[in-house]
């Protein structure tokens, strides 16, 4: 594993989870809402996300800038980045086949609004939250720089810290009981962690 196939596995699996929401995205446009998003601040917090798991990285592989921040590749973390990827772009693919119709980008609730809690939403409430997760530490293995790297994490992860509570929220008002029933059977990310 050299460094160049690391960023060839980053940009791939890109490329991947664009393939795999292509189709979704598509018929997002065409499902009618009962409840539309909130503005400007999710906006400003996709905006965040995509600057971490998309513009910084793409500009570090690319240009390999900033420059100071690189530090010196090793196999193992490519190895283990390309795996996590693949894991996250499974679990990707997974949630939004379960979520189908109900899926949004932003905090929405659909006409004919469905509580998805089978497949892999059994276990966990934010599966698709989870392969964001995967997906931003995978680019902090596959990219030997402390800012490219790690700015997925940073940046997904302000989407989620401010975006999950006021999704459950949303969730609670849509299916009240049933919604508080799920969560209390469920974990929010990780099974068995978090
Ligand atoms: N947080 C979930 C879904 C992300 S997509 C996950 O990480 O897997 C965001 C949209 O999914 C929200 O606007 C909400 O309308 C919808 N949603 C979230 N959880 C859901 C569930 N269990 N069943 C159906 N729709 C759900």
């Amino acid at each position: 594993m050299t460094l160049l196939i690391a960023k060839w596995i980053w940009a791939l699996g890109v490329i991947g989870w664009f393939v795999i929401r292509y189709p979704h995205q598509r018929r997002s446009r065409r499902t009618p809402k009962q409840r539309r998003a909130g503005g400007w601040r999710e906006i400003v917090l996709m905006t965040i996300s995509s600057t971490g798991l998309g513009v910084l990285p793409l500009i570090y592989v690319l240009s390999e800038q900033p420059r100071f921040a690189n530090y010196p590749f090793s196999a193992w973390q490519g190895w283990l980045g390309a795996g996590v990827f693949a894991a996250s772009l499974w679990m990707f693919r997974r949630t939004h086949k379960d979520l189908g119709r109900n899926w949004s980008v932003t905090l929405e609730v659909r006409q004919q609004h469905a509580l998805v809690t089978g497949g892999v939403y059994s276990r966990v409430r934010h599966p698709m939250y989870s392969a964001f997760w995967l997906w931003a530490l995978a680019q902090a293995l596959l990219l030997p720089n402390w800012i490219a790297g790690p700015a997925g994490l940073v940046g997904f992860g302000t989407l989620f810290l401010l975006r999950v509570a006021r999704e459950e929220q949303m969730m609670t008002e849509t299916f009240g009981e049933e919604y508080r029933a799920y969560m209390a059977r469920t974990w929010r990310v990780f099974p068995g962690i978090y």
